[in-house]
């Protein structure tokens, strides 16, 4: 992994050179009754093992999609066509593309061919590529400031994974042309691997939108939550979030964050779910966030570790933040070597200790590590934070 990393800030954007090999961990594709079918595991994997670390079997970067990047949706939308034309390209020519393309669920009405009726067909339709994209297409992050989102690309294995908002135990991570699925939770053998497609801190409108687009409604204990509490409390907090990304779009180098407005929206948002424990409100993630930086920038590092510390436990339970989770756990690190042993209440070097290990987990859950290398967290710090190891390496002797 920390080679794929590595190569990613040598090739930004394109595909990584063919020696890196793809990882097959132990899965197997299993039929569910009255859901489809999912990815199971067929052996015992630890949180930072690597499941699959798989290469696209196309994706479509910014650079060559986005020649029009005023607008979000009309990159997106030619990154679409973009992925569709240079799949029925490869489809065309390559009898393994066009096998792999019949097998995967291209949503209602095309379904997917398979069992004993699969037969590789000579042509391919165009509306079977594009409910195929639709279904099971990845969106990775942006990978450079400006970008109007990252690459957009379809891998075969990773698409037969299903989605749960709160109950995932598997986190996904695009580098370059590949996708790596790491095991975030225990996995036991015949335990079925779990993503999230989405965060699920957007409202329920908007996850319900994009989740209807990989053709199914999400039954997940948060969702299931949201639709119970009725319109007038999604309403509530719908203008509360919207409160809360005008704020944040206003941010700039001379306009700092309102500590006193972020205090109240965070208190609003936890108002209206005040009766579930703070795991359950994925809502509060954001502002808590932007408070603690906000306070981390105004030098009020001891007001700042509890509200990361508690946006890191809310990560730790919905695996998708586990990105943020890293970060969370390198700015709290921050915030103690900027305090002193004077002002602080516990025994500095033993928190600074525990804190590098949470670091470490973190890190090890966010990017994987090869088995038995206790070290490789290390390289993938110094990428991200170059500094930051040298400073806290006296701690760990
Ligand atoms: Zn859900």
């Amino acid at each position: 992994m920390l080679e794929i990393l590595k190569a990613s800030k040598i090739f930004p954007n394109q595909r990584l050179p063919s020696h890196f090999l793809e990882i097959e961990g132990k899965v197997s594709v299993v039929c569910i009754p009255g859901k489809g079918r999912g990815l199971f595991a067929k052996q015992v994997f630890n949180p930072g093992d690597l499941i699959i670390g798989h290469r696209a079997l196309e994706i479509i970067f910014p650079d060559s999609a986005a020649t029009v990047p005023s607008s979000i949706l009309l990159s997106r939308v030619k990154r679409f066509r973009c992925l569709k034309e240079s799949l029925a390209k490869l489809a065309s020519t390559d009898e393994e593309v066009r096998r792999k393309l019949y097998f995967l669920h291209a949503g209602p009405k095309l379904g997917f061919v398979g069992g004993d009726e699969r037969e590789v067909k000579k042509s391919i339709s165009l509306a079977r590529i594009e409910g195929v994209i639709l279904v099971n297409g990845f969106q990775g992050p942006s990978t450079r400031v400006g970008e109007t989102g990252g690459p957009f690309g379809l891998w075969y294995l990773p698409s037969f994974i299903n989605h749960d908002c709160s109950r995932a135990n598997a986190n996904w991570n695009i580098v370059n042309d590949f996708i790596f699925i790491i095991a975030a939770k225990q996995i036991c053998v015949g335990d079925e691997i779990l993503i999230s497609y989405i965060d699920p801190d957007q409202p329920y409108a908007v996850r319900n939108e994009l989740l209807l687009k990989h053709d199914f409604i999400c039954t997940c204990k948060l969702c299931n939550l949201e639709r119970d509490e009725g319109e007038s409390i999604r309403r509530q907090r719908d203008t509360i979030l919207a409160k809360f990304k005008n704020h944040v779009d206003s941010i700039s180098s001379n306009f700092l964050p309102d500590v006193q407005l972020l205090s109240s929206i965070l208190e609003e948002l936890k108002f209206l779910r005040r009766d579930l424990p703070l795991e359950e409100n994925p809502f509060v993630l954001q502002p808590m966030m932007q408070l603690g930086l906000a306070l981390f920038e105004r030098n009020k590092y001891n007001e700042a570790i509890p509200l990361f510390e508690d946006a890191i436990k809310l990560c730790r339970r919905l695996i998708q933040f586990s990105s943020v989770a890293t970060t969370l756990s390198i700015a709290v690190l921050k915030c103690y070597l900027n305090l002193t042993p004077e002002n602080t209440s516990t025994n500095y070097e033993v928190t600074i200790k525990n804190w590098i290990y949470a670091m470490r987990d973190c890190i090890i859950i966010q990017y994987g590590s090869r088995q038995g290398d206790d070290d490789e967290w290390r390289g993938i710090l110094e990428l991200r934070m170059p500094g930051l190891l040298s400073q806290i390496e006296p701690y760990l002797k």
